[in-house]
């Protein structure tokens, strides 16, 4: 039986180059880059390397790239330090963020007690950019914290009309990028965004790494006390592996992003018409969405949802649930919930995501598969 991955949103696999930079990173660069000896030198040499790589691509300075854990981590960090140091008396976001930013947004209201609104969400699963500007106003200092791509849906955001109506108000942008980052071009010049948080093993990298676009005019203060890592903003030695490795995986995406976007496209569009033909009645959930997630809405009963994942792992298939009763969890997903009907949100959504691993014969065996079910 051959394993097939279409579970792309919730992490990649590592390209074999990635693996090799890494492995011979732990092999010869142990040094710690605080140490001023050659070993200390060279690990240091790798991780302000890996820091420009990334900068170049993302058209920013390499000073304004903080390394992190992951993308959660520089979403809490980021925005506890916009309400507790600066002055942010309001957050403007929407219920279909990820729950990194959900869950932070309510713990923080809760602890410093500012207005959080939402974005109405359309039936086409995007937002309402007229009622997100309706929320918006000069007097109140206020932060946006929007994703770029959902990962559940794949709706895409306007980065550069959100960006720019954040400026006529005076507003500050986070953005999470997770699921867009490496996958599609994103120039810092041109998108004037202020934040933006990226993890690695989105894109083909290790995991337990990530990093931070924080722009230079805002004054951030440290995550962690300690050491002078990271500018004295993330104290602790830095993992030189995990950076090399993210730094050589954001740079493959980068030079393979024109062929692997074209490649993907096209998968993606066999998917949907495999699933048209197959299944009548199917429903995609989402509108113009990204070229690599499909959340679609299976003509299934009821009761067969909690069945379809089981059914398809017991085959060796990987897809993420879109909706439902997860095996054991009557819970359903926070961003269906906010556009599907009530009918709708309780039938069995599945989320497809692809990467450039993927083939039309894999299509083929998960679409058989599911005709079983
Ligand atoms: N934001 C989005 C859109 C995601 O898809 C994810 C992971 O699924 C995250 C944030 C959190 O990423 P991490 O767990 O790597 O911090």
């Amino acid at each position: 039986m051959k394993n097939i991955y279409l579970d792309n949103a919730a992490t990649t696999p590592l390209r074999p180059e990635v693996i090799h930079t890494m492995v011979d990173v732990l092999q010869h660069d142990y040094g710690n880059p605080s140490s001023t000896h050659s070993f200390g030198r060279s690990s240091k040499s790798i991780l302000e390397t890996s820091r420009k790589t990334i900068a170049k691509h993302l058209n920013c300075s390499a000073q304004e790239i903080i390394f992190t854990a992951n993308a959660t981590e520089g979403t809490n960090w980021i925005l506890r330090e916009m309400v507790k140091n600066n002055g942010i008396k309001k957050i403007i976001t929407s219920k279909i963020e990820h729950h990194a930013t959900l869950y932070t947004v309510l713990n923080l209201q809760k602890e410093f007690g500012f207005d959080v609104e939402y974005i109405n969400v359309l039936p086409n699963g995007n937002l309402d950019l007229f009622d997100f500007e309706r929320k918006l106003n000069d007097e109140i200092p206020t932060l946006v914290t929007l994703m770029h791509v959902n990962n559940e849906i794949g709706t895409v955001l306007d980065l550069n009309r959100v960006a720019g109506i954040c400026k006529k108000y005076n507003a500050i942008f986070h953005c999470d990028t997770v699921q867009s980052i490496g996958k599609i071009k994103i120039d810092l010049q041109e998108t004037q965004l202020d934040f933006l948080v990226a993890s690695a093993h989105k894109f083909h990298g290790p995991k337990g790494i990530g990093f931070a676009f924080i722009r230079k005019n805002r004054i951030m203060q440290p995550m962690f006390f300690g050491g002078e890592q990271e500018k004295g903003l993330r104290a602790g030695t830095e993992a030189i592996h995990q950076i090399a490795g993210m730094s050589k995986a954001f740079d493959l995406a980068n030079e393979h992003l024109v062929e692997e976007t074209k490649y993907i496209t096209e998968l993606k569009n066999y998917c949907v018409s495999q699933l048209q033909a197959n299944f009548d009645g199917i429903i995609i959930n989402g509108e113009n969405t990204f070229y690599n997630i499909l959340n679609v809405l299976l003509p299934f009963s009821e009761e067969k949802t909690a069945m379809i994942l089981f059914n398809l792992d017991m085959k060796g298939i990987a897809v993420s649930r879109g909706s439902a009763c997860q095996s054991g969890s009557v819970k359903p997903s926070h961003v269906l919930a906010e556009f599907l009907s009530e009918e709708n949100i309780k039938k069995p959504s599945l989320r497809i995501s692809f990467s450039h691993y993927n083939t039309k014969e894999e299509i083929d065996i998960f679409i058989e598969s599911l005709k079983t079910i």
